[in-house]
């Protein structure tokens, strides 16, 4: 059996924990390795080296450091192919979406080219006669990134990228679902010419993560994931006086307006509701048409739209649409939850709960769901499913569809379809929500941009990359200089105001 390790020093390490975790092959159940989890000494360890080559990493001019980058967005196009199908065989997105996926992390890593901008800090010349003074940004030291299942290119990318532009070293904690990917990215940023030690991958589980909060060298963590480990995770770094930024989950809603189009609708909404099996925080999991005659032209357009997607392995062809769940007990949890808005009253219009796929029976799949007639007291309405499930809420009024999305605790992403430029505007402007979309399903914000959610989806200050990252990954330091030619006059005891 295969065997995955740690990426410590520029090299693989092996772990000598003894303890392993199944990685599986989605589409057929199969396990295809195992993965060594870190003891806390070895995340220690790889603390300690990165410390020392950080000292280093973090004097190189931010020009340097920008050019591994550049070399590492070249690099990441060589091996885009192999790096898609490894993380479609781990993950069982489809190889699309597996570029997709680390596409949008390579967009972050061509926004890093311009860190010496980005870290150019403030100067005011003459604060004061003779005074100037300028504020630095210096990197942290350390710092930890604790990623999700989901997006095992993307997120890495999205943690590391401005982390190590900004002069940082960091140890990253992949999800132990899928590390590949992240290894060969490391393995790429050595071949970028970034030194050994800067970057260090350590796999593991809760273990490794509380060895993370509990390291005293580390002095930010960034973390993507479930909002109890989120919320967790947050609590723990502050209160160690560590600085963290911690996303969390998410329920998307998306109003449909009367006015709205309704096949541009009903195909967005299959899309960003069934796309990479539901398995995205940005995914669509409720559809608000606002009033009845709205709800029943969206449910008619949507069934033969859900009806007629593809379901299969990323080895069966780009018109694949979606792929299987991540492990088996992903699809148990989101099976129990389907049961559940049957039981609670919901009415399932599509039931893809029987859905097989021959050859394949064996594999994570999950047919498609819709349910219409939810109500916000079910707990397919309350819950995060993160599988191929969409469920439909009947609003009377605009007001009430909006009062439905801002009470919801979480404040991921939402999105709105109209033609009406004024309800548009009224929404974006008064929902509590981090990313809106106006005729956008998916509103995930560019590379320049920043990316993160409000209420429950988002823990701590700052959001991820775009300008936001570099000032979570560096402190400021403000330096007030003088060079006197008066300072032979003597000595100043009192604190004064700038002249
Ligand atoms: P998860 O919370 O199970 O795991 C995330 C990370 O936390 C992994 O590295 C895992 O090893 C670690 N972890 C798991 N249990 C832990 C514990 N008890 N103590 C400490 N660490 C622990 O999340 P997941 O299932 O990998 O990812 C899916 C979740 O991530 C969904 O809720 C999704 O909405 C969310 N997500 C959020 C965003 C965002 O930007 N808000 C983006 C992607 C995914």
């Amino acid at each position: 059996m295969k065997e995955i390790h740690h990426w410590i020093d520029g090299n693989e390490y092996k772990g000598t924990s003894g303890r392993f975790s199944d990685v599986f092959n989605p589409a057929t159940g199969e396990i295809q390795a195992k993965l060594s989890l870190a003891t806390k000494a070895e995340l220690d360890h790889a603390v300690e080296r990165a410390a020392v080559a950080q000292v280093k990493w973090g004097a190189t001019n931010p020009q340097r450091r920008a050019r591994v980058m550049m070399e590492f967005v070249r690099l990441i196009n060589r091996d885009m192919d192999k790096l898609a199908e490894v993380l479609s065989s781990e993950h069982g997105k489809t190889l699309p979406d597996a570029k997709g996926d680390v596409q949008r992390g390579l967009e972050v890593i061509e926004f890093c080219i311009g860190a010496p901008h980005l870290l150019k800090g403030e100067f005011t010349d003459s604060a004061g006669p003779g005074i100037d003074m300028y504020s630095m940004r210096q990197p942290l030291g350390v710092v930890a990134g604790i990623t999700p299942f989901n997006f095992p290119a993307m997120i890495p990318l999205w943690k590391l990228g401005p982390a190590l532009a900004a002069g940082n070293a960091m140890i990253l904690k992949p999800s132990e679902r899928d590390p590949s990917v992240p290894l060969m990215l490391a393995a790429l940023l050595q071949e970028a010419g970034l030194p050994a030690g800067v970057l260090q991958v350590v796999n593991g589980d809760k273990d490794s993560v509380d060895a993370i909060l509990d390291n005293p060298v580390i002095q930010a963590v960034g973390f993507v994931g479930s909002t109890p480990i989120a919320q967790y995770i947050y609590e723990r770094a502050a209160a160690t006086g560590k600085r963290a930024q911690c996303f969390g989950g998410a329920k998307n809603h998306m109003i449909i307006m009367p006015d709205a189009d309704m096949d541009q609708a009903a195909d967005a909404l299959v899309g960003a509701g069934y796309g990479a099996a539901g398995e995205r925080c940005m995914a669509i999991s409720v559809a608000v048409p606002v009033g009845d005659k709205t709800a029943d032209a969206l449910i008619e357009r949507l069934i033969p739209r859900i009806e007629k997607l593809k379901v299969g392995p990323y080895t069966a062809g780009d018109d694949v649409d979606y792929g299987p769940v991540v492990t088996a007990a992903a699809k148990a949890n989101i099976l129990r939850l389907v049961q559940s808005g049957i039981d609670q009253g919901a009415e399932l219009v599509v039931d893809g709960r029987d859905f097989n796929l021959q050859g394949y029976e064996n594999g994570f799949f999950v047919g498609p769901h819709l349910f219409d007639r939810v109500t916000p007291d079910m707990d397919i309405y309350k819950t995060e499913i993160f599988g191929p499930v969409l469920s439909t809420v009947r609003a009377g009024s605009y007001e009430e569809a909006i009062g439905l999305a801002m009470s919801h605790e979480y404040g991921n992403g939402t999105a709105i379809y109209t033609r009406d430029g004024d309800t548009a505007r009224d929404f974006a402007s008064r929902i509590n929500i981090g990313m809106v979309g106006i005729n956008v399903p998916i509103p995930v914000p560019l590379a320049y941009h920043t990316f993160g959610g409000w209420k429950k989806s988002g823990f701590g200050d700052l959001n991820q990359h775009g300008p936001d990252a570099f000032r979570f990954y560096t402190r400021t330091k403000t330096v007030t200089a003088r060079w006197p030619s008066g300072i032979k006059e003597g000595g100043e005891f009192n604190f004064r105001a700038m002249e």
